[in-house]
């Protein structure tokens, strides 16, 4: 099949929501995490009335929600798309200024606020696929918060489109876009029966054709070490100390299962804070693998290394304790083949070739997809995202674009 070619809104339209501020902020209590969110959630609710979603709204958790009502007599299941309006706390999403380089020749990209900052083209091998298209960097002083305001901009697109366009036929579509899923609270406040959707796409994949029907399966631990204090100068043969056996546990762990040093799909133990004191001290590690049995194994691990450690300290003592964060979607989603049929069938008709694939982390999608909501992730075009070399190209959010009306449309056909 031919694609189709549209009149895309995409790029104007990303131009516009990077330039608001929607930085998620962990240290805080609140839903959303932090109020401009709202900023961006009060002009996409406005922007999707003013292209005749009649519901778009914004609700008080800064979640939006919209519906493009079915055209079909056909009964078709309600499927949504999904994207994330926070950007990274890892890097400054404050005054984005956004670049076009049009028609990419190839070679560095130097980004102008700030030339130390350039986005090479061996170290971004992706940029070997983007000769004579335009692509979009900040100026080297923010992230720019492709990740997920691509996924956004193509969705609002698609709306479009199929707004515009009554011949291509679809059931009934959900629009969501959410906060904090850069601090994986993206779904905590999501009002699923509202939403009423029986499948959901979340575009939030890096490299265009890319779908992702797995996650990491992820717990986090928390270990709090008791040892023995005294004062100093009066304690030999008395100190048991806690800050030392907890720089013990992280060393004793194997080398070779933590991030830096793994890949594809295997799993790692990862420290994410130490804190404490001579009596006192609490390590948390993140715990990530693709199986339960992995991800068993590494708490396993992680468990008998501190036991062992402790050995050495008579008097002093431990607890562990792990909490469940988020687990492997594809245990969902494989109980509903057609979710990743459609969309790997709409990749091919928007001109790509498909590619399953992994990711090494969360998406909203994996939480949704265990509270019901089966949630693969289709790519948005982001690359190097929380940095300050953040780029996207706009041939790969077209492509999105076209993507997202296409699984409109299969998922019609084949009802
Ligand atoms: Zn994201």
């Amino acid at each position: 099949m031919v694609s189709r070619k549209f009149q895309h809104s995409v790029l104007e339209r990303f131009l516009r929501y990077v330039r608001i501020d929607t930085q998620s902020d962990p240290a805080s209590k609140t839903t959303p995490s932090t109020e401009k969110q709202k900023d961006l959630g009060r002009v996409l609710a406005q922007e999707l009335r003013d292209l005749g979603i009649k519901d778009a709204h914004l609700d008080d958790y800064g979640y939006v929600y919209g519906t493009v009502p079915a055209n079909t007599d056909k009964r078709v299941p309600v499927i949504c798309f999904c994207s994330h309006m926070d950007t990274s706390p890892d890097c400054s999403g404050k005054d984005v200024k956004p670049q076009v380089v049009r028609s990419y020749q190839g070679g560095d990209i130097v980004l102008p606020g700030d030339n130390s900052q350039v986005i090479r083209f061996e170290e971004h091998p992706a940029l070997a696929k983007q000769i004579g298209n335009d692509i979009v960097t900040t100026d080297g002083t923010t992230l720019l918060g492709a990740d997920d305001k691509a996924g956004i901009a193509e969705i609002m697109d698609a709306v479009k489109i199929l707004v515009e366009n009554l011949g291509i036929k679809h059931g009934t579509i959900k629009i969501l876009f959410t906060p904090d899923e850069e601090i994986g609270r993206g779904v905590d406040k999501v009002d699923l029966k509202k939403l009423g959707a029986d499948y959901a796409y979340t575009l939030d994949g890096e490299s265009a054709g890319h779908l992702e029907d797995e996650s990491f399966s992820a717990d986090a631990a928390t270990i709090r070490i008791t040892g023995v204090s005294a004062h100093p100068g009066f304690a030999k043969g008395k100190i048991e100390h806690a800050i030392k056996i907890a720089a013990r546990i992280v060393e004793r762990l194997p080398k070779d299962m933590t991030p830096e040093t793994t890949e594809g799909r295997e799993g790692f133990l990862h420290p994410i804070r130490i804190e404490g004191a001579l009596e006192e001290a609490t390590l948390e590690y993140i715990v990530r693998d693709f199986t339960e049995g992995g991800l068993k194994e590494k708490e396993a691990l992680l468990e008998r290394t501190v036991r062992d450690v402790i050995k050495d300290f008579p008097r002093s003592t431990y607890r562990i304790a792990f909490r469940e964060q988020y687990r492997n979607m594809k245990v969902v989603l494989d109980k509903h083949p057609k979710i990743i049929e459609n969309a790997l069938e709409a990749i091919r008709r928007a001109g790509l070739a498909p590619v399953l694939a992994s990711i090494r982390g969360g998406t909203d999608g994996s939480r949704l997809s265990f509270m019901g909501l089966p949630c693969p992730n289709i790519f948005a075009g982001e690359h190097a995202f929380h940095s300050r070399l953040e780029w996207v190209s706009v041939a790969d959010m077209e492509a999105a674009v076209r993507t997202i009306v296409n699984l409109a449309q299969i998922w019609e056909e084949r009802a």
